[in-house]
């Protein structure tokens, strides 16, 4: 199949995606088909410049596509190939062009031997599926029966891909990226980003921070992008600059917010906080024992999804109750009955005993109310005691968390984890 049709450069390298299915309006399917082609063109220098999703609807498709290709004169549409009746993309957009669906033979035989190879009779449905609008180019599917198809329209053009997210992969690196490059749509620069991770600091405040800073980044642009346990803001250059230009400028704009955001910012890309610390610990020798209350050992989980803590990690004790507490911890009755056990001074108690215990030479504590329920006045849902015990100072920070109960979990392991950070970076200081 031949992917020829250049006639010089499309509109403005515009390009729009829209995904095709009533299971991802739903929710029932997460739309991993736009995540992918957007990363994947983005690597190539193309710009997805909008993207939209619709139902397994015959008008909806249609005006999607027809307002995708008024406005940029490209789109890429992914889902509603397939033979059954809610698949109508093709006869959607085959409408909207006024062109007739047609069978393509070449296509219809290769399917037929498919099924005659497993010594099946080709189901008389598939046949819809060796149907293209006239005049488009088929692409055809190695890994499945749906094949891709290619309508040009004056300078316009309409890509349908299959749904079946392999399927749309494969014939996306095979027939599109390299169709793209013929029509001019790649930039002499790749879209590239780089990611500043930072926890403990809300948006907004955040953002004041660092409003001078975005003022002088164009063209470069800064997202940011909250994660649930932390703040991440990416700068991505558009393609506009030259590679090495815009690499530079990505490394010194990375350098000053991290100068400007140093107690918060824990790393770059995919780093993980608990990765961090474990590192951390790791470099100088040092050896941790946590107690956990009410985050039930997550912050273990974390420390120890990497290979290789044991290195650092001594023990984990998740001591839930106040007798445990007690027996395990050598946390005192007294404190308990004094402060309870959601308190600094239990907190405190707790990072020590660890510490006691097993002999490690840091402890780390966290002792909070999760909910939904046991929130009083004084003592909210939400609110969180960490405390970390590091060379001869023991350390403790109240946190008020909001959330449902799995999120405030989540934050009081990640809280507790950047307080240790501190820590130790104070300690080293
Ligand atoms: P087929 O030939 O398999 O019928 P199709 O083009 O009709 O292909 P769909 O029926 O729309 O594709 O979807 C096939 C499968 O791919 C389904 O399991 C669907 O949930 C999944 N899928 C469709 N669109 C997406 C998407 N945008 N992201 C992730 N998965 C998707
Ligand atoms: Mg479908």
């Amino acid at each position: 199949v031949a992917t020829s049709g250049a006639r010089g450069d499309v509109k403005s390298g515009a390009l729009e995606i829209v995904t095709i299915g009533t299971e991802l309006l739903l929710g029932a399917t997460l739309d991993r088909n736009a995540s992918w082609l957007g990363r994947e063109l983005a690597a190539s220098g193309i710009a997805v410049t909008r993207r939209v999703t619709v139902g397994d609807n015959e008008n909806a498709i249609r005006s999607a596509v027809g307002d995708a290709l008024k406005r940029s004169g490209a789109v890429i549409c992914t889902g509603g190939l397939g033979p059954t009746r809610d698949d109508l993309t093709k006869q959607a957009v085959a409408a909207l062009l006024g062109r007739e669906l047609i069978v393509h033979d070449g296509w219809l035989a290769t399917i037929r031997e498919r099924f005659e190879a497993r010594g099946l009779r080709m189901p008389e449905v598939n046949r819809v599926q060796a149907e293209v609008p006239q005049g488009a180019l088929l692409l055809p599917n190695e890994r499945g029966t749906a094949p891709g198809i290619i309508v040009e329209e004056g300078d316009d053009v309409a890509i349908l891909l299959p749904g079946v997210p392999s399927e749309m992969r494969w014939l996306t690196a095979r027939y599109v990226l390299p169709y793209l490059a013929e029509r001019g749509f790649m930039r002499d620069s790749p879209v590239i980003s780089r990611t500043v991770r930072t926890t403990g600091i809300a948006e907004s405040a955040l953002a004041e921070r660092i409003d001078d800073l975005v003022a002088e980044l164009a063209p470069l642009t800064l997202a940011y992008l909250p994660t649930g346990i932390g703040e991440d803001l990416r700068i991505t250059s558009w393609g506009e600059l030259p590679l090495a230009e815009a690499t530079a400028r990505l490394e010194r704009a990375m350098a000053s917010f991290t100068a400007r955001l140093a107690p918060w910012v824990y790393g770059t890309s995919d780093d993980d906080l608990a990765t961090v610390v474990g590192q951390e610990l790791r470099e100088r020798g040092l050896t941790l024992a946590i107690a956990e209350s009410c985050t039930g050992g997550l912050i273990a989980k974390r420390l120890t999804d990497a290979a290789g803590a044991s290195d650092f990690l001594s023990s984990a004790v998740v001591s839930y109750s106040n007798e445990s507490k007690r027996d395990l911890l050598g946390v005192s009755d007294e404190t308990l009955r004094e402060h309870g056990a959601v308190s600094e001074a239990i907190a405190r108690e707790m990072a020590q005993g660890v510490r006691n215990v097993t002999g490690a030479m840091c402890g780390l504590s966290v002792t909070g109310i999760a909910g939904p329920g046991g929130g009083t006045t004084d003592k909210p849902v939400g609110t969180v005691w960490v405390a970390a015990a590091v060379a001869d100072r023991v350390e403790a920070k109240l946190l008020r968390l909001f959330g449902d109960r799995a999120e405030i979990r989540e934050r009081a392991a990640q809280a507790a984890l950047a307080f240790l950070r501190e820590l130790l970076r104070r300690e080293a200081a």
